[in-house]
């Protein structure tokens, strides 16, 4: 009974599931409306048309904002979608209601599932028919009244709800929306590095972690980056278990050992975005606040290094939300993506009592258990640091 009196939010993807011909645009939204009314759903109501709003005619906007339709404009195709519904969560507390309607078959496995939200479709499966059904089946009890502009947020800029159908189109013809665009463009193209601490985010016990290299090249590709992309493993890799190091280079992740984890990541974090030519992007895999802290992402930002996070971190529930990530989605990959070795073994680098590094697991494994890696020096005193480098090849 909860469900019925709570707020819902319809999540229409106006791309997939465009108004059919012959159909008033102005049919939508009281549609939806009786139809929820009719499953006994009484609390507040948003509709919210999503997707790449400036492929639509503004005739079309004008209309559907004019019938309390709020307008969402989300680059990025169903990953845009995907962030929207999870912002709109953020800013909507359970027990509410979500609604999809989407064609896009890609969307409803990788919704991410949280208590209090009751999820649903409008279809189990499009159909132009179906759709054109419900739009006309009772149009004719339609007054058609037209009521105030709705809202409307630009999520490529920020998110940000802002009122008036004029402002929106003034908006997307804005200088400040084009520099936006165009900065993710580039961006997109770019570098990425994927800095990952497999301490504190390690693999499941139930998950091949031949999966994970994909997994990641599948987020990044539906976020647009299709620039080159190196995975770093990096921490006290002696406390990771042998085959997963194992499987993990063998599909090209890069392993870094270290021994002070936060420390030695940050300080990895900023080398990284010293070095490297921008724009580049920077993926991180750790979950800490304080190294993630706005003031840190947006230093970055204005020097041409984009900062992006796989998950919200918030150290309590990171773990397990890096374990839906490799777990749940996995469900969504090609059989043929899933395990993706590449023949060859990733690099590694120690940097434990020095820095070195070297190519291939095995001579990895040799080096930890060499006195290369532990010197006599160190054994007997073992605040001595070496810091020598050598390149095994
Ligand atoms: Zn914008
Ligand atoms: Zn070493």
């Amino acid at each position: 009974m909860m469900k019925t009196r709570a707020r819902t939010s319809v999540f229409w993807d106006i791309k997939t599931y465009p108004v059919p011909r012959g159909c008033d645009a102005g049919l939508v939204g009281w549609c939806i409306n009786r139809y929820l009314k009719r499953l006994g759903y009484c609390g507040p109501l948003s509709i919210i048309a999503v997707g790449l709003l400036t492929d639509v005619p503004d005739g079309l906007l004008r209309k559907l904002s004019s019938t309390g339709i709020v307008l969402n404009h989300v680059p990025l195709g169903s990953i845009g979608i995907l962030r929207s519904m999870d912002a709109w969560k953020q800013d909507h507390p359970a027990p509410a209601n979500m609604m999809l309607i989407s064609s896009d078959e890609s969307i409803l496995p990788r919704i991410r599932h949280s208590s209090g939200y009751n999820i649903r479709r409008l279809f189990p499966n499009y159909s132009t028919k179906t759709w054109k059904r419900f739009l006309l089946q009772d149009s004719g009890e339609w007054t058609g009244t037209a009521k105030s502009p709705a809202y409307w947020l630009c999520s490529l800029c920020n998110n940000d709800v802002c009122p008036g159908f004029q402002n929106f189109t003034t908006h997307l013809s804005s200088e400040e929306h084009a520099d936006e665009a165009i900065r993710i463009a580039v961006e997109t193209v770019a570098s990425t590095w994927v800095l990952w601490d497999i301490n504190s985010c390690p693999v499941p016990p139930d998950c091949d972690p031949r999966r994970v290299r994909p997994l990641i090249k599948q987020y990044l590709d539906d976020f647009g980056y299709s620039g080159s992309f190196t995975i770093t493993a990096t921490g006290l890799l002696t406390d990771v278990p042998h085959d997963v190091l194992r499987a993990l280079s063998s599909t090209g992740v890069d392993l870094r050992h270290i021994s002070f984890s936060s420390g030695n990541i940050l300080n990895d974090m900023y080398n990284w975005t010293g070095m490297n030519p921008r724009p580049a992007t920077l993926l991180s895999i750790v979950p800490y606040l304080e190294i993630l802290s706005p003031m840190y992402v947006g230093n970055q930002r204005k020097l041409g290094c984009n900062v992006i996070e796989l998950f919200p971190y918030n150290s309590p529930y990171s773990e397990s939300l890096w374990k839906k990530f490799l777990l749940e989605d996995s469900g969504t990959l090609e059989e043929e993506d899933k395990c993706s070795e590449t023949g060859e073994h990733a690099s590694w680098h120690c940097s434990e009592f020095h820095d070195i590094i070297g190519k291939g697991f095995d001579t990895f494994i040799s080096h930890l258990a060499s006195p290369d890696h532990k010197p006599e020096e160190v054994i007997k005193h073992p605040r001595l640091v070496v810091s020598i480098r050598f390149v095994i090849v």
